[in-house]
């Protein structure tokens, strides 16, 4: 990781940060206004469920956020914790009795399950138009047709955040470092159908930095703190910082956060970590043009997009049953 030294006489470049949470309190604001017309229209409570299995602290912390944003929104939940020894069969059961009742809109299953749990299977119970986390191979399918329903919410909430931020994506080069299913592909997707020329880069790509740096647009979602760094960037670029890494000693921090290093050390004393993305924002910061924050960025948009494809299949199920089905 290339490191970059700060002394108090160097001035200190700053790309412009994007906010996450101005955009995000948007996208809940307007998901609430949504969440009030389909009871006048319809009469109807939006309800989202969330399932968990075992005591990941993570996944706790993701479901907990989740709830507190319907009871922001107005949207009702559940949440059903289920211990780590829970069978695929009873997992299956729950899934079923969730898909049946008319008064849960959206079934969210937090990843990732036991490893003893085929995640796949459990996924494809789920009945597509409560799929409100977009993994469905019909809603994968159908975002790959170019004709989304329901997309993953990280990376809709990026191209939210382009959008509302007055970033073109048209016409851009676009680079997506990581291929995952729930984050670099349907990125990579989303951003082609939007016009984007888009290279997605992986952990086979040859020479990265050479094909990082010649994007305007990159989005990065690796799951290595800090890992783009300055030789990556464009000078001008957009980047996206998906990462979500907890760094726990205070030399790594130092050389991650340049003239930020003295509050996130404080952070890590008091709380034994602060969070980083996957790029090194005090290198990033002198080249790129835009990034975003970790904390503060992408994250606040996930969890906005859940609420509005809650309320949109609220919506769908009402007004056009089946929708996602076909
Ligand atoms: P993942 O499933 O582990 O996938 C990581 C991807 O990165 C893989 O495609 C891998 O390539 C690629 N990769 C790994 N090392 C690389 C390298 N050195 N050079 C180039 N590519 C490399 O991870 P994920 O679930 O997509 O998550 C990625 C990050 O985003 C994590 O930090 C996660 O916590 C975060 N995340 C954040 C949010 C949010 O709301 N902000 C949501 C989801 C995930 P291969 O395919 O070749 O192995």
């Amino acid at each position: 990781m290339a490191t970059q030294t700060f002394t108090n006489s160097e001035p200190v470049r700053q790309a412009e940060l994007l906010s996450g949470a101005a955009v995000a309190a948007q996208i809940k604001l307007e998901a609430a206004g949504e969440v009030e017309r389909l009871w006048k229209d319809h009469k109807v409570k939006v309800c989202l469920a969330a399932v968990r299995v075992g005591d990941d602290p993570a996944s706790a912390v993701y479901v907990r956020n989740k709830i507190k944003a319907c009871e922001e929104v107005g949207i009702n939940s559940e949440h059903h914790a289920l211990p780590a020894n829970t069978s695929s069969g009873e997992l299956l059961d729950l899934i079923a009795s969730l898909n049946e009742r008319d008064d849960v809109d959206g079934i969210l299953v937090q990843l990732p399950l036991p490893a003893e749990i085929d995640s796949d299977k459990i996924i494809e119970a789920i009945d597509p138009q409560k799929d409100v986390d977009g993994f469905h191979p019909v809603n994968v399918g159908r975002l790959a047709l170019g004709r989304p329903v329901f997309a993953p919410c990280t990376p809709a909430g990026v191209i939210e955040l382009l959008d509302r931020s007055g970033i073109p994506i048209a016409g851009a080069s676009a680079c997506v470092v990581g291929r995952s299913q729930i984050v670099g592909r349907p990125m990579a997707q989303l951003l082609l159908q939007r016009d984007a020329t888009v290279t997605v880069c992986h952990s086979r790509t040859r020479d990265l930095a050479a094909v990082t740096r010649a994007a305007d647009l990159l989005v990065v979602a690796i799951g290595r703190p800090g890992f783009i760094g300055r030789e990556h960037i464009k000078p001008g670029a957009t980047v996206i910082d998906v990462g979500m890494n907890n760094v726990t000693d205070a030399d790594t921090a130092r050389k991650l956060f340049g003239a930020d290093a003295d509050k996130r050390s404080e952070t890590i004393a008091k709380r034994g970590y602060t969070l980083v993305g996957d790029v090194n924002p005090a290198e990033a910061d002198a080249v790129a043009g835009r990034r975003t924050p970790v904390p503060g960025g992408v994250g606040l948009l996930t969890v906005a997009m859940l609420m509005r494809n809650t309320v949109k299949a609220a919506r769908l199920r009402r007004e056009k049953p089946g929708t996602g089905n076909r």
